[in-house]
């Protein structure tokens, strides 16, 4: 339902040089011929390959052409041209001859035998880089759709171009809301608590490449709540953190409808998360509206499962999920029948294959549990028991473990 409603936004130009990790909306196609002249790959002689094949030869060196260099004139039989790395091959040579392999004296240049024992050979094209090996005029370089990294960046810039259009950055606002919450450096005497989802949930944003408004923390009525809520309607996706369970102060929902925010689901069968909704305005004429429940690992899961793939699906990727491994139990685990669990574990390489251990307490408020992990274990809504030993799956939230090694491997 989330992904139906998140499509890709809109096009921007961005200077190729901000680009990066940005999602093509149209192909490139090259007007351009790359490289667009034969050239040499190596610093040495330009000859013809036939002036070689009898034997060893001394060649006059008639000219120089260096890189960024021109040939004065054809290369007729019988000659050789000094040539740096890049140059353009002189018309009339099909072949450069490493410097490495020659005896330079005055302007003489004394190439070996054109064959075998000796072990040298030189045939045509023999250290030419060709015109068009790299790209061809009309040719279409990049897909739209396509993620912007190093090499396509510099790609654009050998096409001559120095910006590019890619999918607009989400741009997320984020609401805490709570008559507890104080910013970091406010008191917490007296029972109140850092509104700490709203740094959470920036650091979220900007993993995904997506841009986030702070609206602030709404206090638990019904017209601060409107007050701060308004300030996010232009925004692509409005997220809110807390107040949208069944409490008595909860009044988040009730806002969003008098907005004309259309709700599409309310609660999950997963844990953590359950009181998680979802809603959108009728003919996209507001954001896609996230209420994340308030407790810290509530909150960064249902991120994970729903507003994390929605960001990616609107700056245009087609990558939009965390990679998914198979792990060993290394514990039993148990819990009732009716919920998905998103067990928070460690995992370690062992053995060759991978085993998982939950992280200890699992309370939605322990948000050590999140530092801790390195994946969310998948502990299917019906089963009550996975056995040490059993098969799992783990979505992984640390993606530099598919690079780590470990002991035993
Ligand atoms: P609520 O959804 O309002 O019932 O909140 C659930 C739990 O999450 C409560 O313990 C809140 O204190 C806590 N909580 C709510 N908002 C935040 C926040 N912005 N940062 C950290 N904890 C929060
Ligand atoms: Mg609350």
């Amino acid at each position: 339902m989330v992904l139906e409603a998140a499509q890709p936004l809109g096009a921007e130009t961005v200077p190729c040089g901000d680009a990066l990790g940005r999602v093509l909306t149209d192909p490139v196609v090259s007007g351009r011929t790359l490289p667009p002249e034969d050239n040499s790959a190596m610093d040495g002689y330009a000859v013809r390959a036939t002036d070689l094949a009898a034997g060893p030869v001394a060649l006059p060196v008639v000219y120089d052409v260096p890189a960024g260099g021109r040939a004065p004139r054809p290369l007729a039989a019988g000659e050789a041209a000094r040539i740096l790395t890049g140059a353009p091959l002189p018309p009339g040579a099909d072949a450069v001859v490493r410097q490495e392999d020659v005896e330079r004296t005055g302007d003489r240049v004394r190439i070996p035998a054109g064959r075998p024992p000796r072990g040298f050979v030189c045939h045509a094209g023999q250290n030419v880089r060709r015109a068009g090996e790299d790209v061809a005029a009309g040719q279409t370089v990049l897909a739209a759709g396509c993620r912007l990294g190093p090499a396509h960046l510099g790609m654009l810039a050998s096409l001559g171009s120095s910006s590019v259009a890619v999918h607009a950055r989400p741009l997320v606002a984020l609401l805490s809301g709570g008559d507890e919450l104080v910013e970091p450096d406010g008191e917490i005497a007296g029972g109140r608590i850092v509104s700490s989802n709203s740094y959470t949930l920036a650091a979220a944003c900007r993993e995904v490449g997506a841009d986030s408004r702070y609206l602030g923390i709404a206090r638990d009525q019904p017209a601060d709540i409107e007050r701060c809520l308004r300030a996010g309607l232009r925004c692509d996706a409005l997220v809110t953190s807390a107040g949208v369970s069944v409490g008595d102060h909860d009044h988040v929902r009730g806002v969003l409808e008098k907005l004309g925010c259309r709700l599409l689901c309310f609660g999950v069968r997963m844990k953590p998360g359950y009181p998680f909704v979802f809603g959108r305005f009728e003919g996209g004429a507001g954001p896609l509206v996230f209420g994340l429940p308030g407790n810290p690992v509530s909150t960064l899961v249902t991120f994970e499962a729903f507003v994390r793939p929605a960001l990616l699906a609107m700056a245009g990727h087609a990558a939009l999920h965390r990679p998914r491994i198979t792990v060993t139990l290394a514990e039993t685990l148990t819990k009732e029948a009716g919920r998905l669990h998103f067990v928070r574990v460690r995992l370690e390489r062992r053995d060759g294959e991978v085993r998982a251990r939950s992280t200890g307490n699992q309370s939605s408020g322990v948000l050590r549990s999140m530092i801790e992990a390195q994946g969310l274990l998948i502990f299917p809504a019906e089963a009550t028991r996975l056995a040490a030993g059993e098969r799992a799956e783990v979505q992984l939230l640390d993606e530099s473990f598919l690079a780590s090694t470990g002991s035993g491997l």
